[in-house]
C-alpha cells in the first residue's frame, strides 16, 4: 500500500545536513510507490528547497518566518504541527540529530503518535513498515511495528545511503503561512566546539583520541591525521574528562552516537560505554600499546605501538596518496 511521507530537512549554517538526504531516500523505500514530501523551516529557504527535489522529494513545503531564525522547541514544534496538519502524511522521518531528537517526541506526543528513534533501517513488510534499531549499546537490534496512527522516526545518520543528486529532477515548492506564537526560549549565542569543519555525528572519517594522547596540545597530531582523511576528531570521555578536548567530541553511551566509514581509535582502551557509540562504524582501527587492551576485539584491524610513533607515520603515508 503506498504512503506518504514527510522528510523533514535540516540546514546548519546554510547548508543541509546529509541525513536530510539520506531520510529521503529512506522514505522513498517506505512510501511503497506513494509520495515524499520534504519540508524546510528556517528564516529564509530560497533555493534550498529545490535540493530536496534534486535529492528525491516530489515536492517541498517550506515554512519561512524570522521566529525559525534558530530552532526553538516552540517554534519548530509549531511549524512542523502546521506542516502535518496540511499534508496529513503517514510517517514522518527526521535525522537523529539533536533537532530531530528534541522535536519528534514533542510533536509525536501532541499527535499522539508512535515513534521510533535512532532508526538504522527500515522496510516494507506486507504494507507495514518495520524499522530496525540499536539496543543495548548496540549490541543487538530489534525490529519495531507502529501499528495505528501517524508514524514518526529518527534516522542514525550514515546508514541508508541518499540517492544520487539529479539535475533533471523536478516538483513543486510551496510556502506554507504559520503563525509563530508564544517562544519560550530565546537563542543568544551559539557556541561551536568541533575540531574541524567536519560534523562528528555524519562523518564519514573519525579519528578519536583517549587518554593515552597524554594532553591537550597532542591532539595535535590527530586534527592533522583527520584533515589528510577529510574526516573529524573525537574522543572518548576518558580524554575529555582529562581536559585535553571539550565534551562536544566525546563519543559513547553518553556522548555522541556515530557510524563512519573509518573509524580510528587511538590511545583508548575501548571501554564499553565508549564502544556503545562507535561499534556499527564500518571499519575499525585500533592504535594501542597494549595489546591486550579491549579495543582490539571490536578492530577490523590493530596497530600495537606507541600512538605518537604510529599517527605521524600514518599521516605521512596519507598525505603520500
Ligand atoms: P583509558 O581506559 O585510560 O585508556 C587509555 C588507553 O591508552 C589504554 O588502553 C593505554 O594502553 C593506551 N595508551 C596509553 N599511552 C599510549 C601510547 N603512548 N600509545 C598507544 N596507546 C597508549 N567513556 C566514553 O568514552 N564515552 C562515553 O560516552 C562514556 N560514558 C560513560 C557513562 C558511564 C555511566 C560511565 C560509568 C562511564 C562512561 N565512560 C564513557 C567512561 C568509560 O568507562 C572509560 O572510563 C573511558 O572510556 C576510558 O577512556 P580511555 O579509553 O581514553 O582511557
Amino acid at each position: 500500500m503506498s504512503k506518504k511521507i514527510l522528510v523533514v530537512g535540516e540546514i546548519r549554517d546554510g547548508e543541509f545536513r546529509n541525513v536530510s538526504f539520506e531520510a529521503i531516500a529512506a522514505a522513498k523505500q517506505i512510501a511503497d510507490g506513494g509520495e515524499v514530501v520534504g519540508t524546510l523551516l528556517g528564516e529564509t529557504i530560497g533555493d534550498l528547497a529545490n535540493e530536496m527535489i534534486l535529492y528525491g522529494a516530489d515536492r517541498v513545503v517550506t515554512v519561512e518566518s524570522d521566529k525559525l531564525a534558530q530552532y526553538t522547541p516552540e517554534g519548530y514544534t509549531q511549524a512542523l504541527h502546521a506542516v502535518v496538519e496540511k499534508e496529513n502524511p503517514e510517517g514522518i522521518l527526521l535525522g537523529h540529530t539533536s533537532i530531530g531528537r528534541d522535536v519528534a517526541p514533542k510533536l509525536a506526543s501532541r499527535l499522539k503518535s508512535g515513534l521510533v528513534s535512532d532508526v538504522v533501517s527500515m522496510e516494507n513488510d506486507q504494507g507495514e513498515t518495520v524499522f530496525t534499531r540499536p539496543i543495548y549499546s548496540g549490541k543487538a537490534f530489534e525490529k519495531k511495528v507502529i501499528e495505528s496512527g501517524l508514524v514518526f522516526a529518527t534516522l542514525r545518520p550514515n546508514n541508508i545511503p541518499a540517492l544520487e543528486r539529479d539535475e533533471s529532477r523536478s516538483g513543486g515548492t510551496e510556502s506554507l503561512d504559520v503563525e509563530i506564537k508564544d517562544l519560550q526560549t530565546i537563542i543568544k549565542e551559539v557556541v561551536k566546539n568541533t575540531a574541524s569543519g567536519v560534523d562528528l555525528s555524519e562523518a564519514s572519517v573519525i579519528v578519536a583520541g583517549g587518554r593515552g594522547m597524554k594532553g591537550e596540545e597532542n591532539f595535535a597530531i590527530l586534527n592533522e591525521l583527520a584533515d589528510v582523511l577529510g574526516g573529524a576528531v573525537g574522543a572518548s570521555r576518558g580524554a575529555c574528562d582529562a581536559e585535553y578536548c571539550d565534551y562536544a567530541l566525546q563519543i559513547g553511551q553518553t556522548g555522541k552516537v556515530v557510524t563512519p566509514d573509518l573509524y580510528i581509535a587511538v590511545g583508548l582502551s575501548g571501554a564499553i560505554q565508549h564502544v556503545a557509540g562507535m561499534s556499527n562504524s564500518k571499519v575499525i582501527v585500533a592504535i594501542n600499546k597494549d595489546p591486550e587492551a579491549e579495543i582490539f576485539q571490536i578492530a577490523d584491524y590493530g596497530i600495537v605501538g606507541d600512538l605518537f610513533d604510529v599517527v605521524p607515520k600514518l599521516t605521512d603515508e596519507f598525505k603520500k596518496v
